[in-house]
């Protein structure tokens, strides 16, 4: 199966189910998403939570990758968690969520950059430019799965977003040191 086959869009309609894959995925307008998750945020008055929301989804998702066929994400899992994270990564830039790229992958540091954030995109649409990086569920996101392929504590993951496209920066980058 080549990889268009396999992240084609297929929508059964008389069903009323989209398919990505082997996946049923839910089709969310990006200002729908940026509202549940921020929302999340105001209902609870907890900055973090989003981090932490962001923690527990991606550690989730990359658990999940490591059964999946898509892009033979299965059989990468077992050979080298590089390029099983390289294809994690790549899997959520064609959901649309933004290109994910690993820019440097060092013992102990992980650089992911994303361009086109859609939390930066829509803040930046609506409120203008932040004097802070503001795509704290992405931060947790990355670390949820970096615990999950490196078998790490949440705890032992360090991680900060160091650029955002929201405070007008070219991309967002997030920079992670593994305990
Ligand atoms: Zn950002």
């Amino acid at each position: 199966m080549t990889e268009e086959e396999t992240l084609e869009l297929k929508v059964v309609k008389d069903q009323g189910i989209v398919k990505w894959g082997s996946l049923r995925v839910v089709i969310l307008r990006a200002d729908t998403l940026f509202d549940l998750i921020n929302s999340i945020e105001r209902f609870t008055s907890r900055p973090e939570i989003l981090i932490t929301l962001g923690q527990q989804i991606g550690y989730k998702y990359a658990e999940n990758m490591k059964n999946s066929n898509i892009f033979e994400a299965k059989s990468l899992w077992t050979e080298n968690k590089e390029d099983f994270l390289k294809i994690v990564l790549t899997t959520d830039t064609y959901g649309g969520w933004g290109r994910f790229e690993l820019e440097r992958a060092e013992k102990n540091k992980i650089v992911i950059k994303v361009y086109n954030s859609f939390l930066a995109s829509i803040y930046l649409k609506r409120f203008g430019k932040s004097d802070h990086p503001i795509c704290a569920f992405l931060l947790g996101y990355f670390q949820g799965i970096l615990a999950s392929i490196f078998n790490k504590d949440i705890t032992e993951i360090l991680g900060a977003e160091e650029k955002c496209e929201a405070m007008g920066d070219d991309y967002c980058q997030f920079e992670y040191i593994l305990q």
